[in-house]
């Protein structure tokens, strides 16, 4: 297969859920149907702990959420899918931005007897932000489900989205027994599966079709004919554009745990999103099928493999081709380099990789030069768009208890602070005896304390702080000790060196504006 013909059928998506709602699962079932596992269960191991391929940390495993985002790829139906897996907490939303950012589209995974639910909401903003196709799976049909209509009505208040059902659930709970697909007028009705270990039998066919009378029973049969001709009367009209940009998300019903809809799913998501998307550099469009190579680091992991210590850098492969060991050059360092030992995540082990294409995710080896957001190419040199961090909103002050450990404690900080798990500021005047840390949300602070412990082998004491908001200050001859700021305002330094004012609130900054005239603040920071 050619190059263009490999990167047309790619297809990159992150899957976002609120914890619990079946992400995991649903990823393990799309595994399953694309053959990379041959009986679920594996991936996920042991049934009722909340081990996934994509749990790497031991915070994870203890806290039974995912914090660290993944990536597989598997085959299915002549597509090449990559899956990037992002956690449910919103403390970790940046991360998840950051996936998205590597992501062309996003699916998401809504408890059928729930609805939205808190971190959905919060989830779905992030992929607002990036005017990516939402596409939505409404999992746990077999268990007790709120009425399908209701189910849609609620997503379209809840999130701001328009809906389009794309099948529509026949039954729910025990007496879940199958979709109806409205593009092609057809019955699936699902049986077998093994409890979802394997594929489900399916007898397919036309509604008209008086066989599905006896198959799903009368009363069944008769609903479904009654809520067909009621969603043709009362569904939006389908439009592609808006689905493309985010406005209308296609709506599916089914169920990850017995794979009821899992297929029928995959199936039409693959030929409605996208493939590789372009990528931007200032004005210029850098195309999936340009001839360079072109990627972006979005995600860097540190000890992902406990034997190693090693640090693996994600990039996106933007354009081009990806051979092992070609020379790429990395914009931001300024020198050209040799990808090595690149990586691939395949269902339940990792791969060198001879090739990929654009739409494809690699995991390349970091001996601590890359950074979020670099660009790496081949052709004449060019930087992407920076990728935005979201200002802290949660402030700590770390110390290490053991003074000794000094050295460790401020490596292993500012290693963290590059993958972007943390920021990290220094308090002016004071120097680096006082260091504070910055998060979206505080469990981040967790993270940072765990593995500070287990990978740097450094207590700390971590002490919060009563502060909300940062603002960066953009003028740049301005002496931040001449400011005149509120006494519950606090003035620090990243680690590249740049002032900021750390606030107690919104009044705090109103106040500085208004108190320094010329003075500008904001509130986006790169990671760099
Ligand atoms: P995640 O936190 O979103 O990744 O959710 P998981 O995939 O780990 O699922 C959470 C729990 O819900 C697990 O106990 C699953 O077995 C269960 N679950 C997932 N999908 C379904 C489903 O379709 N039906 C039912 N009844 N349970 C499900």
């Amino acid at each position: 297969m050619n190059t263009q013909d490999e990167i047309k059928r790619r297809r990159t998506f992150a899957i976002i859920s609120h914890p619990d709602a079946g992400k995991t699962t649903l990823t393990e079932k799309l595994l399953l149907y694309g053959g990379a596992i041959l009986s679920a269960g594996t991936v996920k191991g042991r049934k009722n702990s909340k081990h996934a391929v994509s749990d790497w940390m031991e915070i994870e495993r203890q806290r039974g959420i995912s914090v660290t985002s993944s990536v597989m790829q598997f085959e299915y139906d002549n597509y090449c899918i990559n899956i990037l897996d992002t956690p449910g907490h919103q403390d970790f939303s940046e991360d998840t931005y950051r996936t998205l950012m590597a992501a062309d589209s996003a699916v998401m995974v809504i408890d059928a007897s729930k609805g939205v639910e808190a971190q959905t909401k919060k989830l779905f903003k992030v992929c607002l932000l990036r005017h990516i196709p939402v596409f939505t799976f409404i999992n746990k049909m077999d268990r007790a489900a709120m009425n399908p209509f209701a189910l849609l009505e609620h997503i379209e208040k809840e999130l701001g989205i328009s809906t389009y059902a794309m099948n529509w659930p026949i039954g729910s709970g025990k007496d879940f027994k199958g979709v109806y697909e409205r593009d092609h007028k057809q019955i699936l009705c699902f049986a077998g599966g093994q409890h979802g270990q394997r594929e489900v039998e399916k007898v397919a066919g036309d509604i008209q079709d008086e066989k599905f009378r006896s198959l799903l029973g009368d009363d069944f049969y008769e609903q479904l004919m009654e809520d067909v001709e009621l969603l043709d009367i009362a569904s939006t009209v389908f439009e592609a554009d808006k689905v493309q940009n985010g406005r209308l998300t296609p709506v599916f019903f089914g169920s990850a745990l017995t794979n009821f809809g899992v297929e029928p799913f995959l199936s039409h998501f693959l030929a409605m999103t996208t493939s590789p998307l372009s990528r931007y550099a200032g004005d210029v469009e850098i195309e999936p099928t340009d001839d360079h190579f072109s990627a972006f680091v979005f995600k860097i992991q540190a000890n992902m493999n406990k034997a190693h210590r090693d640090r693996i850098a994600f990039l996106r492969i933007c354009s081009g081709k990806f051979e092992k060991g070609m020379e790429v050059t990395h914009v931001q360092a300024n020198r050209k380099i040799k990808l090595a030992q690149p990586q691939q995540f395949m269902a339940d082990n990792r791969e060198i990789v001879e090739t990929a294409y654009a739409g494809d995710v690699i995991g390349v080896f970091d001996p601590g030069i890359f950074a979020i957001g670099d660009t790496l190419c081949t052709g004449k040199p060019f930087a992407f768009d920076k990728i935005p961090t979201f200002a802290p909103e949660h402030f700590a002050r770390v110390q290490q208890k053991d003074t000794m450990k000094r050295k460790q404690f401020l490596k292993g900080i500012t290693q963290i602070a590059q993958e972007g798990a943390i920021q990290v500021f220094q308090e002016i005047n004071i120097g680096m005896e006082e260091i504070i840390v910055g998060g979206v949300g505080v469990l981040q602070f967790d993270v940072l304390e765990q593995r500070l412990k287990s990978e740097y082998n450094v207590d700390i004491k971590l002490d919060l702080l009563p502060f909300q908001c940062v603002r960066w200050i953009e003028n740049e001859e301005i002496d931040p000790n001449a400011l005149n700021l509120t006494s519950e305002s606090k003035r620090v330094k990243d680690l590249k060196g740049r002032n900021l004012i750390i606030f107690a609130n919104n009044w705090g900054i109103k106040w500085a504006l208004e108190q320094n005239q010329g003075l500008i603040l904001t509130d986006i920071g790169t990671v760099e």
